[in-house]
């Protein structure tokens, strides 16, 4: 039991929530719950072009009518502005101007390092972070999937901490937010598992605490296409969140009892081992329960 434990679920409000979306947020609810932690609720909402009217609010009234309770006010990332741009301060000198697009990287994985000599200005173009073989290897014991190990410089190179459109980057805000939320335990979808060595790396840099990760596999369709908003992944109906959160259990290796859904969320936060959940960063599809 850890006293100090703060756990969050960070949604974008591109769109509801879908069934991915809520198992992740189950998860991290229950592990928040079965730690006697807090869960707080912070809205992405960094990426303002892809943010959509309402989606906040039909964020937050599925997770209402779900029983997920947060704790604390709704934190923002629109609030957190000029905490973003004193991190990137930080990291300033470690940082180098960018001009190549997308299309000049032809989807390569890894920054080929155009740039990194060219002393071009900031302004207009993305701002990428120097990652060496030495600060760029991170490593974790996530408490689903296992050991999990990445050489950034390698794998990634140097990474984008600040947008050629003048918007921190995910993984930047995402760092800083935690940080300054106090988060020390992360439970969150699978896909996002290869981005957490950068966030380490961040985390390295700007001198903030680590904390403890966990990736719950996400969900997917019989396809084994991933659910996500990109996909038209069906949206939550908040009229059905009794069977919903009986479906979310089951995906997570529950097998949840008849009740409302107060006597289901408390049985489940009792019954919580996360290092029970199948070791895998995608679940094979709907497990339909009545
Ligand atoms: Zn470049």
């Amino acid at each position: 039991m850890a006293a100090s434990y703060v756990g969050r679920f960070a949604p974008t409000p591109s769109g509801p929530l879908h069934l991915g979306s809520l198992l992740a947020a189950t998860a991290s609810w229950l592990d928040a719950r079965a730690h006697g932690g807090r869960w707080l609720l912070r809205i992405d909402d960094l990426d303002a072009p892809r943010t959509v009217a309402g989606a906040e609010a039909a964020i937050l009234a599925t997770l209402e009518a779900h029983g997920l309770a947060w704790d604390a006010t709704v934190v923002r990332q629109s609030d957190h502005l000029q905490h973003y741009r004193a991190a990137l301060e930080t990291l300033a000198e470690r940082c180098f101007a960018c001009r190549c697009t997308r299309r000049d990287l032809h989807g390569a994985t890894r920054y080929p390092g155009t740039c990194r000599a060219l002393r071009l200005p900031r302004r207009g173009n993305a701002l990428r972070l120097r990652v060496d073989a030495v600060s760029g290897l991170h490593a974790f014991d996530d408490r689903v999937q296992g050991r999990y190990s990445q050489q950034v410089a390698a794998a990634i190179g140097d990474y984008v901490v600040w947008r050629r459109d003048d918007i921190a980057s995910y993984q930047l805000a995402v760092v800083v937010d935690d940080a300054l939320m106090g988060v020390t335990h992360i439970v969150r979808g699978a896909d996002l598992l290869d981005n957490t060595p950068r966030q380490l790396h961040l985390g390295a840099c700007l001198g903030k605490a680590k904390p403890s990760y966990a990736h719950v596999p996400i969900v997917a369709e019989a396809s084994g296409v991933k659910l996500s908003k990109h996909n038209a992944a069906t949206a939550i109906d908040d009229r059905a969140a009794r069977y919903n959160i009986r479906n979310v259990l089951a995906l997570l290796g529950l097998d949840p009892p008849r009740g409302d859904i107060a006597e289901l969320l408390a049985w489940a936060a009792q019954r919580w081992r996360i290092d029970r959940l199948p070791r895998v960063p995608v679940l094979p599809g709907f497990v339909a329960v009545s």
